[in-house]
């Protein structure tokens, strides 16, 4: 089923090399058994990598292309997922851990769908001419003055991706920067990193200009060496906070561009006119769809206390009746937790919050009738205080909370009281007051009413606080990646 005859070797220079760290191996985390081995970077490896890429940016054809040449090169590269679609969607599967409905979108389809999108979007003219003005020059003269603005690649791009949402993130960030003139060298979660190969197949098939492209698998080392490089422009990175902080620290001394797409706590506000079924559901599909492992996940469920219990009781039967298994199988609407220590984290928070008198309504504990698989029960707390640590920091698996508002004024400064703000949503039958309260809310993202029903490559995607700095998608997303040049000239 998963043909990676090439995964136990890097892609550098547009071939495939041994790798200096030897291989690591991949697990599934419904089976707990070994799907195939990984390369793992050395620091002769990071070095030909960054070697390759700034030799492919500084003196090789890409950057020099025109946006139609580099497109018909990412359109053959994009011909090639999709001939490859079920062996990809399979991968993800068996490595992510995500269940059927998942895997087809979010983690295949959209990527695909964003790729497309760069692709075209940076079709358009890269030089916008500047209005022309008339200038006093010091010596008594007038002269016209004019100019244009020249959107340019940022140079090497970084980037670095984490575990949960694999092909749709590699595609992304790499599409983005390709499609801009940049070279990418690509570090995946060394969880799951297959997907990162899949890229390098496809761009070996595809034709990339060697070096245009790295994939450099491995962990802390790896990625710290490849942040700490100068010869690298910019890091754009998908991850924790954590991770995220000490990514800007290592990029720091050379002064590189950093994007930054980092955790969530995100707040779904349910007024008392909302639509309790849609929001449980967006509830529900947030906390198990991918096990709770998605950075945008409603994390904190804000009921008005008019429709809270009823609200608690219909979300409770919801969790209850999610059936739990491998993802592989068609009928599973929730997977596992990545590996055993993500779970036993889950796990170590919510026993603290049980012992700290939080009110657990439903789960709490692991899955009866699962032997082997990371698996953990979609689990709900009610009533809970916002300042206690199972409302504030994330837990990333499928625990929700549920917290009391009188006003909304009170769900917007409980919405609005967290270290991190990525997303949001509001669901209310009065349309214009929930836009009023989604201008209030410090995040990101805010999705009303369900939002506009997939992630939309024209939506800005992004954080403020922990969730970080700097989009992806949209217009803002691409021009990440360039740098503006200002040419100046006069008519005499
Ligand atoms: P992580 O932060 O542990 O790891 C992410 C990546 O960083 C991995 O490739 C890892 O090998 C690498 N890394 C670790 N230490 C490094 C260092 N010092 N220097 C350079 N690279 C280093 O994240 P994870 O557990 O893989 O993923 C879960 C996290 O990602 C969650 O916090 C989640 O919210 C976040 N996430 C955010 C978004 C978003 O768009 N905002 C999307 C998906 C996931």
């Amino acid at each position: 089923m998963i043909t990676l005859e090439r995964a136990p070797a890097l892609f550098i220079h547009g071939a495939w090399t041994a790798a200096g760290g030897g291989t690591e191996a991949v697990i599934n985390p419904a089976t707990e058994q070994v799907i195939g081995h990984a390369a793992i970077a050395g620091p002769a490896d990071v070095e030909a990598a960054v070697a390759s890429a700034r030799h492919a940016f500084d003196k090789g054809p890409w950057p020099r292309m025109n946006a139609e040449e580099r497109a018909s090169i990412l359109s053959a590269m994009l011909e090639i997922f999709e001939r490859r679609g079920d062996e990809i969607r399979a991968l993800i599967t068996a490595e992510a851990g995500s269940v059927q409905p998942m895997t087809r979108t979010m983690q295949f389809a959209t990527g695909i769908d964003h790729a497309r999108y760069y692709i075209e979007l940076a079709r358009r003219p890269a030089i916008t001419p500047l209005p022309v003005e008339l200038v006093d020059t010091p010596d008594g003269r007038r002269m016209l003055g004019a100019g244009v603005k020249v959107r340019e690649p940022v140079g090497v791009c970084l980037a670095i991706t984490p575990f949960n949402v694999p092909f749709m993130l590699n595609v992304t960030k790499c599409f983005a920067a390709l499609a801009t003139g940049n070279a990418v060298i690509l570090k995946p979660s060394p969880l799951t990193p297959f997907e990162a190969f899949v890229v390098a197949e496809a761009a070996e098939e595809a034709g990339l200009p060697p070096g245009i492209l790295n994939v450099v698998n491995g962990g802390i080392e790896t990625g710290e060496a490849l942040t700490r490089d100068p010869r690298i422009d910019l890091v754009t990175f998908t991850g924790s906070d954590r991770v995220g902080a000490a990514i800007q620290a290592q990029a720091a001394p050379t002064l590189k561009r950093c994007v930054l797409e980092l955790g969530g706590k995100s707040a779904l506000i349910v007024r008392a006119d909302g639509d309790l079924k849609a929001a449980a559901t967006s509830a529900l599909a947030s906390l198990t769809l991918h096990a709770g492992q998605a950075c945008a996940a409603f994390t904190r469920l804000l009921v008005h206390e008019s429709v809270r219990a009823e609200f608690v009781s219909m979300l409770t039967a919801m969790f209850r009746a999610v059936s739990i298994g491998d993802p592989a199988d068609p009928k599973s609407r929730m997977g596992p937790l990545i590996r055993g220590a993500q779970r036993d984290r889950v796990e170590s928070m919510v026993d603290r919050a049980v012992r700290d008198g939080v009110k657990l309504v439903t789960g709490g504990r692991r899955p009866t009738g699962l032997s082997r698989g990371f698996y953990y029960e979609p689990t709900l707390f009610d009533g809970v205080d916002n300042q206690s640590p199972i409302a504030r920091e994330e837990i990333f698996g499928p625990v929700g909370v549920v917290i009391g508002f009188e006003s909304d004024e009170q769900a917007i400064d409980i919405a609005n009281d967290s270290d991190f703000g990525l997303s949001g949503g509001i669901y209310s039958a009065d349309v214009g007051r929930a836009f009023e309260m989604a201008l209030q809310l410090r995040t990101g993202k805010v999705q009303l009413n369900g939002g506009s029903g997939k992630m939309s490559s024209h939506q800005p995607f992004g954080g403020i606080k922990r969730s970080g700095y700097g989009r992806e998608l949209g217009e803002e997303g691409l021009q990440e990646f360039t740098y503006v040049k200002s040419i100046a000239f006069h008519g005499g």
